[in-house]
């Protein structure tokens, strides 16, 4: 694991700054390092999550104090109340979230903050396309965060969400039932941990409006039928400096007449006509990347004897390698003789000991054959 740096220096704020101050240096932050608006930025999407840990820790007074106390220990290895139970340093509120959190839905708790949902959608691209690798622009109905209130949700940008008095931020209630607590998201926020007196009229308050993103997807070279790419940060805006969930492309790839594929190698069924699989020739065939190529068919082929195009399939995807091409050979029987043709097959026919050397595969056959009707087989 990286060494984490400490929260207060990820939201550029003293160790002795007011909540206000954390929240007003956390919004600054995520704003700016807010995915929505740092497409393909892997730096800053790192950025955004270590804003969002430490916000979270830093804006709960209680883990606020275990963290100033054990620093990020606290919140290592299910912290100092880990096996013994110890309410001392993460507190009650820790171990809740750790026994019910899951529960609840999701880990992330204080406040009931969740990420943006994840989007998929199918990409359909050409055998062609798969090869060269592609870039493709797609369109994605989504949850982006509202421009006229910067995702606060609140119509006055400059008037703070207040913090709900039901809950006093966490987003939820507890409740005692018999022996056990009960938690549940807090009816007055519905789970948001804040109340907006004006909400914003574009987005009702939530922070986010639905709208057709237009996102280009990079398809690598190689890429086969059912390939699942993800692109992270690029689903649903969560809202309010929350992450953005992620997209997913499925990719397929349209089949190709004359070339078949398997994993980054190339097939392709090449009919040869009789004569030339008897006396050999060299023919020329097409290749994946638009080329095309001379391959020697020696005398005496036979159908499904293939040839292998050293480099010409496809790239392995995170890989330099490529794959192979192979020709498999198919010998056509000629149909419609002619006179001449069929003449000169009659004298070629001619005595059927002459084949015996030429055709050992049909002799050795037809000797089984007798063997198997004397009953010697
Ligand atoms: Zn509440
Ligand atoms: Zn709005």
């Amino acid at each position: 694991m990286a060494t984490k740096i400490d929260y207060y220096a990820v939201l550029e704020i003293s160790r002795d700054a007011s909540g206000d101050e954390i929240k007003r240096a956390y919004r600054k932050l995520a704003m700016k390092y807010h995915p929505d608006r740092n497409q393909g930025d892997d730096e800053a999407e790192s950025k955004f999550k270590e804003i969002n840990e430490a916000y979270d820790v830093l804006k709960d007074e209680q883990k606020r104090a275990a963290y100033d106390r054990f620093g990020h220990a606290a919140f290592e290895g299910g912290g100092p109340g880990a096996g013994g139970f110890d309410f001392g340093g993460g507190g009650l509120g820790d171990i809740f979230e750790q026994m019910f959190g899951d529960m609840m839905g999701g880990r992330r708790g204080g406040g009931g903050r969740r990420a943006g949902a994840d989007l998929q959608v199918q990409v359909t691209i050409t055998f062609a396309e798969a090869f060269t690798g592609v870039k493709k622009k797609i369109t994605v109905p989504t949850r982006v965060i509202c421009e006229s209130c910067d995702g606060t949700g609140s119509a006055d940008k400059d008037q703070q969400p207040e913090t709900c008095p039901s809950c006093h931020g966490a987003g939820k209630v507890r409740a005692q039932q018999g022996f056990f607590f009960v938690e549940r998201p807090c009816p007055t926020c519905h789970g948001s941990g804040h109340l907006i007196r004006n909400p914003c009229k574009e987005c009702q308050g939530t922070g986010t409006v639905e709208k057709n993103r237009s996102i280009e997807v990079a398809i690598p070279a190689g890429v086969e039928d059912g390939t699942r790419i993800r692109i992270s940060g690029a689903g649903e805006a969560g809202g309010k400096g929350v992450p953005a969930g992620d997209l997913y492309v499925h990719v397929a790839v349209e089949p190709h007449p004359i070339f078949q594929r398997d994993g980054a190698n190339v097939y392709c069924r090449v009919p040869v006509r009789m004569g030339q699989a008897a006396l050999g020739t060299e023919i020329e065939v097409p290749v994946v990347d638009g080329s095309r190529t001379k391959v020697k068919i020696p005398a005496g082929t036979q159908t499904g004897e293939q040839f292998r195009l050293r480099g010409k399939g496809f790239s392995v995807l995170r890989s330099s390698a490529r794959g192979d091409m192979y020709i498999q050979v198919v010998v056509e029987t000629p149909r419609h003789l002619s006179k001449q043709q069929r003449e000169l097959l009659e004298e070629f026919e001619g005595d059927a000991a002459d084949h015996a050397k030429g055709s050992p595969e049909s002799t050795g056959f037809f000797s089984k054959v007798k063997d198997f009707f004397e009953g010697k087989l």
